[in-house]
């Protein structure tokens, strides 16, 4: 398949051929016992090499994410910088969670052993290309797993060049790239042989994955799916720090993040003031090229997603900021074609909850605003949709914030910041549909192991 820039349809991408699933399985497969056998330090001596293969490579790593994906350049620079960062959270992880654990209360001497599972896959999704599979990645690899990763096809090149770095820092087989579309997905996570899946992405592909493990009762499934989530601005917030950080979670990566922000549930009391300032944020955010330094609002990933948000334009109602499709924008060497979105806020008062933009993840910077009477009507409407990724709360009472976020059925709640936060430093995972809970960001380790109970006579 051909591929161009999505932020530059005149520049074609390198092509990617599909990998060999049984071959790759078998070599992640014969690696692992000895893998396995190795001790911790020495499995962090090859990921520190790693990432030292990783940071030598910064700038075609920075530059292939904004060129494949459409990332802005300084949203590139961050993630490369989050992928560099993961080394020593990984290794922090694996000395705090890994070690046996001697459980004195009980009868005779107890300990709890954490074996690696086998060969673990892990399916990457196309707006944080490197940065969340690697996550899983450094995890599994930590806990004594071989690992196969197949990024999304969107980012093959840029996450080919990552494989190559990580891979020459472990010994053969350990780690590899398996590139494809969802054919090699499936072929991948369905394998006997993989004991383990990590699976960043739609809700609709998730559900295909773990129906295609359901009958392998043992193979262990995380799942990282899309979100809804909402900001709620409260009748006491500074609105100048709820604008900004809705307009900023709404246009990073053009709303294409699990944890965008694309509804706003404002007390009715303030929604005026809230829309005019929203507005003027707004306008900071001008589609541009993505390799510009200055471009805060890229491209969207593809002509099927800009129809998407063209179609979701096309819905009547009250559009507080009107939207629209770009077809060029300007470089200082003149126009370039790519797919161009502005932002766009429709308001969304009556029967919000049955609203089709209200309730289904779009992934484009498109945001419903929803005046509510009060915080009980401003949580039920939080959770009326079954994603439950992250939430904001804007208000500057603490006291209400707790309160609110103990009801919020969402895996990660910020009180005064944006949606999108998610420091590596913390844990990350959605509730409901929007994932199983088994953390995307800091302690997947976790969930990288069996657990092996250990009993002695004395
Ligand atoms: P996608 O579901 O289209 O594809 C994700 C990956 O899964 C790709 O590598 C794709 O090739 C593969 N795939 C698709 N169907 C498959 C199947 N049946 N079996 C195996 N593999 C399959 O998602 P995308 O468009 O790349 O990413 C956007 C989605 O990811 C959004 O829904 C977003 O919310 C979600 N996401 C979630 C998180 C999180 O941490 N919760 C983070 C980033 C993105």
């Amino acid at each position: 398949m051909r591929r161009f820039s999505p932020g530059d349809l005149s520049i074609e991408l390198p092509a990617v051929a599909d990998g060999d699933v049984r071959a790759a399985v078998a070599a992640a497969r014969g690696a692992f016992e000895t893998w396995r056998r190795t001790s911790l330090d020495e499995r962090i001596v090859c990921l520190r090499a790693a990432g030292k293969n990783i940071a030598s490579i910064q700038d075609d790593l920075v530059r292939g994410i904004a060129l494949e994906t459409g990332k802005p350049l300084t949203e590139a620079i961050g993630e490369f910088g989050a992928v560099v960062a993961k080394v020593e959270l990984a290794v922090a992880d694996a000395r705090r969670y890994l070690p046996d654990t001697v459980e004195a209360d009980n009868p005779r001497p107890g300990v709890v052993r954490r074996r690696p599972r086998g060969v673990a896959a892990v399916i990457g999704p196309f707006n944080f290309p490197v940065h969340l599979p690697h996550g899983a990645i450094t995890a599994y690899l930590l806990a004594g797993n071989t690992v196969l990763f197949k990024p999304s096809p969107f980012a093959g090149g840029v996450c080919g060049r990552y494989g190559e770095a990580m891979a020459a820092a472990f010994p053969p087989g350990v780690f590899a790239v398996v590139q494809g579309g969802i054919e090699v997905g499936q072929a991948l996570v369905a394998h006997p042989a993989v004991r383990a899946v990590h699976f960043t992405g739609s809700v609709a592909a998730g559900r295909a994955v773990a129906r295609s493990c359901v009958d392998d009762v043992s193979k262990d499934v995380a799942l990282e799916l899309g979100g809804k989530n909402a900001a709620i601005v409260c009748a006491d917030a500074d609105l100048d720090i709820a604008t900004s950080a809705v307009a900023e979670a709404m246009c990073l990566t053009a709303g294409q993040r699990c944890n965008s922000t694309s509804r706003v549930l404002v007390d009715a009391s303030v929604e005026a003031d809230f829309v005019d300032r929203l507005r003027v944020a707004l306008a900071a955010f001008v589609p541009g090229d993505p390799l510009d330094p200055a471009t805060r609002l890229g491209p969207l990933i593809s002509a099927e997603a800009k129809d998407r948000y063209v179609r979701a334009l096309m819905t009547p109602g009250d559009w507080l900021v009107r939207g629209g499709g770009i077809e060029t924008v300007a470089t200082a060497g003149g126009d370039i074609r790519g797919h161009y979105v502005t932002p766009a806020v429709l308001r969304v008062a009556e029967a919000a909850a049955r609203h089709p933009l209200f309730a289904q993840e779009l992934f484009v910077p498109l945001l419903t605003v929803t005046p509510t009477r009060d915080d009980d009507e401003a949580v039920a409407l939080n959770n009326a949709t079954p994603l439950g990724l992250t939430a904001s709360v804007f208000t500057r009472d603490a006291a209400r914030f707790d309160a609110m976020a103990d009801r919020l059925n969402v895996g990660n709640v910020y009180h005064d910041l944006p949606t999108t936060l998610s420091p590596g430093t913390l844990p990350f995972g959605g509730l409901g549909h929007s994932g199983n809970g088994r953390a995307g960001g800091r302690g997947f380790i976790r969930f990288a192991t069996d657990e092996q109970v250990i009993q002695r006579r004395k």
